[in-house]
């Protein structure tokens, strides 16, 4: 975020928002301000309902601080997540406690935008009748698995339909509300590190496999770069089989095709003629001895090793985060990725880069922080 555009106010809010339970020198330190001035500012924003005393910071021999959070009556931000499955909506109060939670079926692939905009449209409305009467809606936030550039979606996978639309805009008239479409990878990220789970924020790296994507971000200096076009860490189509099967992206063999949860299931499929419903059915064969799907499963670990190398000789990152559902499920599976990077070259070994799992937040709630972050400061309530 770029800080310096935003008021003292702003600047203090932002970093509640990244940071819940900042002491005062803490707030000093990272919103630029002197200890008076930021008096001034804690004490005006306490007094209009944006922030409240949260207890204190554990001693440290002398006095202790006062820590400071966002009020949780400040407003109520939706939280929407656009997959395979349709929208995924929960409504949140300022400190992120979920309020309502509503999933639509929908399917993006075969309907256009402007269905997807009443369907995330609708979400909310539901949402708000859900929850019933309480704090007006301050903004929502959208996580795509796709690029976004300027609000509008540069690509979202699998649907080219909605290439182009000014999802921001349209979805904030239909709502009247500040609204944030982002990456779902890098709402993530920025979640992951306001939860504590990114220990090394100067430089890390998150692997995320999704449904039908894989995808690296990178955090430095404590923020997600966003590259000149929205399209960082569009690590799945790289090339992974120069004699592999089409992508949507006009290529061949890409790395989505075999390590995404929908790749390996496609992959199982098309060596046995065979369906597999989901990972899980694909695990429990490779247990059963099913040869096809021990070749399927060991193929995309290998690939997924190669992502690894590629975050890390691209970035060298202190850390690489791995966001996966299915080694979350299977720890040995985990681990042999992991020995097979670390193995590779003398850029990628454990002192290099120290590779773990994490436990990614929601979408939901990751964008309705996200969004929090991004709209909460604007409000005219706390401009100086
Ligand atoms: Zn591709």
């Amino acid at each position: 975020m770029a800080q310096r555009e935003l008021s003292r106010a702003g600047r203090v809010l932002a970093v509640l928002l990244e940071s819940p339970g900042a002491t005062r020198p803490q707030l000093c330190q990272a919103a630029g301000l002197s200890p008076a001035a930021m008096q001034g500012v804690v004490d005006r924003l306490r007094q209009g309902g944006a922030i409240q005393a949260q207890g204190f910071s554990p001693s440290s021999g002398g006095r202790r601080a006062q820590r400071y959070g966002i009020c949780p009556q400040v407003g109520r931000v939706a939280g929407l997540s656009l997959d395979k499955e349709g929208v995924s909506a929960a409504l949140y109060d300022g400190q992120m406690n979920r309020l309502a939670e509503v999933h639509i079926p929908f399917d993006p692939d075969g309907s256009g935008p402007e269905a997807g905009l009443a369907a995330l449209a609708g979400a909310v409305e539901e949402l708000i009748a859900l929850a019933g009467p309480g704090a007006p809606l301050l903004c929502a936030g959208v996580a795509l698995e796709g690029a976004v550039e300027a609000g509008r979606v540069a690509e979202l996978e699998g649907a080219p339909l909605w290439k182009g639309f000014p999802l921001e805009l349209r979805l904030s008239q239909a709502l009247g509300t500040g609204v944030s479409v982002s990456r779902g990878s890098w709402m993530a990220l920025r979640r992951l590190r306001a939860e504590g789970q990114v220990s090394k924020p100067q430089c890390a790296a998150l692997l995320r496999v999704g449904e039908r994507v894989v995808e690296g971000a990178l955090m430095a200096g404590g923020q997600v770069f966003q590259g000149g076009h929205g399209h960082p860490g569009a690590l799945g189509h790289l090339t992974v089989r120069r004699d592999g099967i089409p992508c949507p992206c006009g290529n061949t063999g890409c790395l989505n095709l075999y390590c995404s949860q929908r790749g390996m299931t496609r992959q199982y499929a098309a060596q046995t003629g065979k369906r597999c419903a989901s990972v899980g059915e694909l695990f429990t064969k490779m247990d059963q001895g099913d040869q096809a799907a021990i070749r399927t499963v060991s193929q995309a670990l290998g690939y997924l090793a190669e992502a690894l190398c590629a975050l890390a000789l691209a970035w060298d990152p202190l850390e690489i985060l791995v966001d996966c559902p299915y080694l979350a499920r299977r720890q040995a599976l985990l681990f042999t990725m992991i020995d097979a990077f670390y193995a590779r070259s003398a850029y990628t070994r454990a002192e290099q880069a120290q590779v773990r799992l994490v436990q990614p937040p929601p979408l939901p709630l990751a964008a309705a922080a996200w969004a929090l972050a991004v709209h909460l400061p604007r409000d005219p309530r706390w401009r100086d």
